[in-house]
């Protein structure tokens, strides 16, 4: 069974910092970490082990001198429900503007709303969710909303609720039970009273982070009877559910999200191509043209990164250990490098290997006054950031997320966000790549719902590659796109159906440990939204 300790971090130099959640039992660890950022930006929070899971939350109107907690408030929408907890639902209406701001760049879920006008697949469907309260996930619980389903939602992180949001969707009638700057107390208290009303029992679940599916486990485990299935979008609680399938306690289907072909494809190559500027923009004010970058991994992550600084007039030189990516990186024109190489000359060194200690100390020692260090992997172990907790070396706090530490001989170099995630600690994520993510959720949970019996077992399965495929067709239009039809000669050349799938089933999973490699159906999604 799964126990869970969260840990509160509070650094003077930054205000409250990190909220971390432990699984003590698998030794998983992940910060529900709010950021506040440079002083021109918006506030922005995220979990960490995010690959995890993205907000872009930006908000205006924080009444951070309504001291009082959002439990202890007797309010009302204007259709006189009182089901749900919300900061002040005084703030819908600018809660309504930033939902239309996010509809705009979310055209996939307006196409599934428009499409689903006459058939209603999540009809009957009782969801409960837990993820960031933002703009783009208001857009896809009204999606569901409009499909069909019931909906009750709670906050996956603390400090990333939107209150202006929460506030509209309450007023629009969703029982949300959010606010930004939750307790711990109030964190499971806000789940609790998603799962456990009376009349009410939950179908599905859609989390972000393992939290929701944990406490139902824990406390109501009996209404896994009524549940269909699970959609989790995060690494971490991905983490959790095959754990939990290993370990023959998984009690329903489960979808990963997190490793559909079109949210990794997105999350790292893409998402990192455009956040890589902005992460380095908001943290320094510095100018990429003819700076000289070293970009450690050329995976699809520094492949963005590159592509993005490159593009900026910068000189860019990479480091690999794969002689695949390398050659990639030399056939792209970058000049592929040993770090010792160029640590004395870079401005910038960048780490996006998913290892550990590719910046050590001894590079650190060398590199020069003033350069840049910071990491877009994963986890905060790329650069040996540990090593400069020495006496002789002094760290400086400039600004939030931004570190002078500084060497005898004064030389100092520029520290961003401690050697975590650069872009999801210090910059925000495109709407656009939230809403493929909030698309293939929406799918998964169609799926999952009206799958015939038997099609899913008690394990956890990617989308099947058909739906993949149609979450990127409906972000087509948006650039007035026009695919090439297969004609019927070519179809058969290509042992192809003409509407695809267009790819082998495995053709997304080969990140996945081959042990996880559960295959969406390779059958005809449950609901016929897809054109066959
Ligand atoms: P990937 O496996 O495609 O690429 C990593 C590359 O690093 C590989 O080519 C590998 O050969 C290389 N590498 C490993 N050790 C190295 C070393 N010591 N020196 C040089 N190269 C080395 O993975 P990816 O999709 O590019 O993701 C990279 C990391 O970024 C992962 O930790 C991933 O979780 C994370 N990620 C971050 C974001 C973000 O928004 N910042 C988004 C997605 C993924």
């Amino acid at each position: 069974m799964l126990s869970s300790k969260k840990k509160y971090i509070v650094n003077s130099n930054s205000g409250i910092k990190a909220q971390q959640i432990q699984f003590a039992d698998q030794k998983q660890e992940f910060n529900k970490r709010p950021t506040k950022i440079g002083r021109r930006s918006l506030s922005r929070s995220i979990s960490q082990s995010s690959t995890d899971s993205y907000s872009s939350a930006a908000s205006y109107t924080d009444s951070s001198e309504d001291e009082t907690s959002p439990r202890d408030k007797q309010q009302k929408n204007s259709k006189g429900s009182s089901d749900f907890c919300v900061k002040n639902i005084k703030q819908a209406e600018f809660g309504r503007r930033e939902i239309e701001i996010a509809e705009q760049e979310m055209p996939a879920l307006m196409a599934l709303r428009k499409r689903a006008q006459g058939e209603k697949p999540l009809a009957g469907a009782k969801i409960v969710g837990c993820t960031h309260i933002t703009a783009q996930t208001a857009v896809l619980m009204e999606t569901l909303g409009a499909l069909g389903a019931q909906c009750r939602w709670a906050a996956c992180n603390i400090y990333s609720t939107l209150n202006e949001v929460a506030a509209a969707l309450a007023e629009s009638g969703f029982p949300v039970f959010a606010w930004k700057g939750e307790s711990e107390d109030d964190f499971w208290w806000c789940i609790d009273r998603c799962v456990n009303v009376e009349g009410w029992q939950p179908n599905m679940i859609l989390d972000d982070g393992g939290d929701l599916t944990h406490w139902i486990y824990k406390k109501y485990p009996n209404m896994f009877k009524k549940i269909k299935g699970i959609v989790e979008e995060s690494v971490t609680g991905v983490h959790r559910l095959y754990q939990l399938s290993k370990a023959g306690k998984l009690c329903v289907p489960a979808m990963n999200v997190n490793d559909s072909v079109t949210k990794q494809k997105f999350d790292n190559l893409y998402c990192c191509r455009e956040s890589i500027l902005d992460g380095l923009k908001r943290t320094t004010d510095m100018m990429f043209g003819g700076k000289q970058v070293v970009v450690c991994g050329y995976g699809e992550v520094g492949k963005g990164c590159c592509a993005a600084l490159k593009a900026m007039g910068s000189i860019v030189y990479v480091t690999e250990i794969d002689p695949i990516c390398a050659l990639q990186a030399c056939m792209d024109g970058f000049r592929l490098v040993k770090l010792n190489e160029v640590i004395r000359q870079v401005d910038i060194v960048i780490t996006c290997t998913g290892n550990k200690n590719v910046v050590t100390r001894e590079h650190l020692d060398r590199m020069k006054n003033s350069c840049i260090v910071c990491n877009m992997g994963h986890s905060n172990t790329e650069i040996d950031v540990a090593s400069l907790r020495t006496p002789e070396l002094t760290w400086e706090r400039v600004r939030s997320q931004v570190d002078h530490v500084i060497w005898p001989d004064g030389k100092r170099i520029v520290l961003l966000a401690e050697g975590r995630l650069l872009n999801l600690s210090c910059s925000t994520v495109p709407t656009f790549v939230l809403s493929i993510t909030a698309t293939t959720q929406a799918l998964a949970l169609i799926e999952l719902y009206n799958a015939p019996e038997g099609r899913y077992k008690q394990d956890v399965y990617l989308l099947p590659k058909k739906m993949d495929e149609y979450v990127a067709s409906l972000h087509l239009p948006t650039f007035d796109a026009h695919l090439t039809e297969l004609t019927d000669e070519q179809a058969k050349y290509l042992g192809l159906n003409k509407n695809g799938p267009f790819k082998p089933n495995y053709y997304r999973c080969l990140g996945l440990p081959r042990n996880q490699r559960r295959l969406g159906s390779t059958e005809l999604p449950a609901v016929q939204l897809i054109p066959m």
